[in-house]
Parts: structure tokens; C-alpha cells; sequence
């Protein structure tokens, strides 16, 4: 018998032909798949890359493949990012791409516990050779001592469930850069998926924790396209990934203009000028927090007043204290592509006379 498609499982669970079709356009908004520029630069079919709507297609992949088998492994983690993606606020678009895979094992999610739960994984890596997207949660510590399931060490059972595996998402920091636990003085010797498996294609969706649609996304493209999207030099998709938090901050312009707060109650603080000078990292942070923001849009942790601390980047726990004075703006790395790029319209050498004017009243503003 064929197996079940999304849709005819949506179908079944009561979602209209409209909310289907509706909830088609949301996904290629958060995919980066609308307008020209996003959609050229997530490696797209030249057919879309044109610029068409990619709603029908979506519609089209969703109405006629049958869902993706998930293996979902938790190892040195918090599982926040399982909380992230089970809390996320876009029922319609998260039901969506939940209801296009299957989840086969998941050690937290699981109703089944213990042998019955191993068996269980054991059963579906089984059927779904080649075929399953194994996605881990969590750093890999050295062999052996820490982090035993059954028996048996995190080094093991990432190993033997990435052997089957069509690709591999690690989600959050700690799987995809080592996270927390990898902070000095790495007592585990902890490390990510892609540090270890080299043999099998590894997407990073960076974050503590990830945003749930930078996850959604990843999963929805390679059920549509068959293959993960366009990734940087560092495993992540460029459509969430392509742009530092500072290129679409909503505090650039006092960047810009050199009003910085100082204190987190100061007036500057009050008035929402820029967090650079209480240690924000967002120049050198590639993420997507400023355009998809969390909660349904509804903020960003800028945007409510907290600098932002690094979170998708490797080594971010040791990267010199969260909230160590800066003094003065960064050389504003990849301004002049980055933000052109973005549509701000500033070119390198406009960006850097900018940089340098902000640099000389950083050091007087109050
Ligand atoms: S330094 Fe931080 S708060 Fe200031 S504009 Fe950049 S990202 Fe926003
Ligand atoms: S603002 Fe920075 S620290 Fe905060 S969630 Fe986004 S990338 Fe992570």
C-alpha cells in the first residue's frame, strides 16, 4: 500500500484545502523562496529562480510525497530545542511541517520508554535505511564516560544512526558547534555532529536554541527538493544564516548614528539606542532572530533590551563575557556586502566612512 502524503494526512486531521494552500505560501515566505533575490540565493531550480511562485510547487511536493521518517537523538542537551519547536507559535506552518514527517524515535517526545523505545529505533533505522533524516539535539562527549543510553556511549549511537541516514540536521549549538558543553574548560571533550561524521551530508541549525522555523524550513526543503539547501561555510542554510543580526537590527540607525547605551538603565537604554557598548554581539553573529524574530514575530531579545549574546556562533560561551564593554564599533564585518545585500542600499566605502564617523562619537556619547 502507498504510503501517506502530507496532505492526505492533513486531510485527515480536518485542514481545509484553503488552510492548506495558505499554509504553502507561509512556508516558502520562511523558506526564503519569495522575490527574486532570496529565491536565486537558496540554490533554487532555475524554473523558480526566475522568481515564479513557489506556492503551487510546495503544494504540488506536499499533495504527492509521502512524509519524511525522523530519527531524533538527544545527547549532551537541555532539550530546548525541542521545547523551541514544540512551543512554536505558528500552529498553521509548524503543523504543517510536522504533519510532513514521521517521527520514529525521539527519546523525549517518545511514549515508549526504555528497551521498548531501542527497539523501536532499531526497528525504524531498519525500514528506513537510507532514507531517514537523523536529526541530534545536543554535543557528542568523548567515548565512554559521559552520556551512556543503555549501555551504550553518545559516540556509539550517533554513529550507528548516522550510517543510515539520508542527511543529517544538527539542531542548536551544542550539536552543531559543541554549545555549552563545550565551554572552556570542555570537561566531556565535547563536539558537533559534523566534527565527527563526515561521511554523510550535515546541515547546522545553529542557536540556544534554534529558531523552530530556521528547523521547519531546513525540513521542508528537503522533503520539496529532495536535497538540504544551500549551506555556508559552516553547515547553515543561507537563507537563515546569510545575514549577521546587526544587518536588520532595529537599532541600526543609533548604531549608525553613534547613540549607544551604556548602561542598561541609562537614558540611552530608554530610549532603544544601541546594546554594542553592553557587549552586543550581533555584527558578528549570523542569525535569523531580527527578520523572523520568536513568538510569532512578536520580538527579538534586541528588540526587548538584551544584547544579543553570540548564540549560532562556535565558541560562543567563551568569546570574552556577555556583557563586556565595547568601547567602540567593530570594523563592521561584512557591512558593505551583507547589508547591500539585505536591500539597506550602503556600499563598502559609504558603510566604512559611516563606521568611522559612529567610531569617533562612540568614544563621547554619553
Ligand atoms: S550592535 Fe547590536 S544592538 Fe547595535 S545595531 Fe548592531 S545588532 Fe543592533
Ligand atoms: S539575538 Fe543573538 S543571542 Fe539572541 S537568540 Fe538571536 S543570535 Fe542568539
Amino acid at each position: 500500500m502507498a504510503e501517506e502524503t502530507v496532505y492526505q494526512r492533513l486531510k485527515a486531521a480536518g485542514v481545509s484545502r484553503r488552510d492548506f494552500l495558505k499554509a504553502c505560501g507561509g512556508l516558502a515566505a520562511v523558506m526564503g523562496l519569495q522575490g527574486a533575490p532570496p529565491v536565486a540565493a537558496s540554490g533554487l531550480p532555475a524554473h523558480l529562480a526566475r522568481g515564479g511562485d513557489p506556492a503551487p510547487l510546495i503544494a504540488r511536493a506536499l499533495a504527492t510525497k509521502a512524509r519524511v521518517p525522523v530519527i531524533w537523538l538527544e545527547l549532551q542537551d537541555c532539550a530546548g530545542c525541542s521545547e523551541a519547536l514544540t512551543r512554536s507559535h505558528s500552529p498553521t506552518l509548524t503543523d504543517l511541517v510536522l504533519n510532513s514527517i514521521t517521527v520514529e524515535y525521539h527519546e523525549t517526545l517518545s511514549a515508549a520508554a526504555g528497551f521498548q523505545a531501542e527497539e523501536a529505533k532499531q526497528a525504524a533505522m531498519k525500514k528506513y535505511a537510507g532514507k531517514y533524516v537523523l536529526v541530534v539535539e545536543g554535543s557528542i562527549p568523548d567515548d565512554g564516560i559521559y552520556c551512556n543510553i543503555g549501555g551504550r556511549s553518545a559516540l556509539e549511537i550517533l554513529k550507528e544512526a548516522a550510517a543510515g541516514a539520508a542527511a543529517i540536521v544538527a539542531t542548536g549549538n551544542c550539536s552543531a558547534f559543541g554549545g555549552l558543553p563545550k565551554a572552556s574548560p570542555n570537561p566531556t571533550g565535547a563536539r558537533g555532529v559534523w566534527e565527527i561524521i563526515k561521511d554523510k551530508p550535515v546541515v547546522n541549525i545553529s542557536g540556544c536554541p534554534a529558531i523552530p522555523e530556521a528547523f521547519t524550513g531546513t525540513l521542508a526543503h528537503f522533503l520539496i527538493f529532495g536535497a538540504l539547501p544551500e549551506l555556508d561555510e559552516l553547515h547553515r542554510p543561507k537563507t537563515f544564516y546569510g545575514h549577521t543580526v546587526h544587518d536588520r537590527c532595529l537599532r541600526r540607525p543609533f548604531y549608525e548614528a553613534g547613540k549607544f547605551a551604556n548602561t542598561f538603565d541609562d537614558e540611552g537604554a530608554r530610549q532603544g539606542w544601541c546594546l554594542y557598548k553592553l557587549g552586543c554581539k550581533g555584527p558578528t553573529t549570523y542569525n535569523a532572530c531580527a527578520g523572523i524574530k520568536w513568538d510569532a514575530g512578536l520580538s527579538f531579545p534586541i528588540q526587548s533590551g538584551h544584547p544579543c549574546l553570540g548564540c549560532s556562533q562556535p565558541d560562543f560561551w567563551d568569546g570574552g563575557g556577555f556583557y563586556q564593554g565595547q568601547s567602540a564599533p567593530l570594523g563592521r564585518p561584512g557591512i558593505g556586502v551583507a547589508a547591500a545585500a539585505a536591500g539597506i542600499g550602503l556600499v563598502a566605502g559609504a558603510g566604512m566612512a559611516v563606521a568611522n564617523r559612529a567610531q569617533k562619537k562612540a568614544g563621547g556619547e554619553a
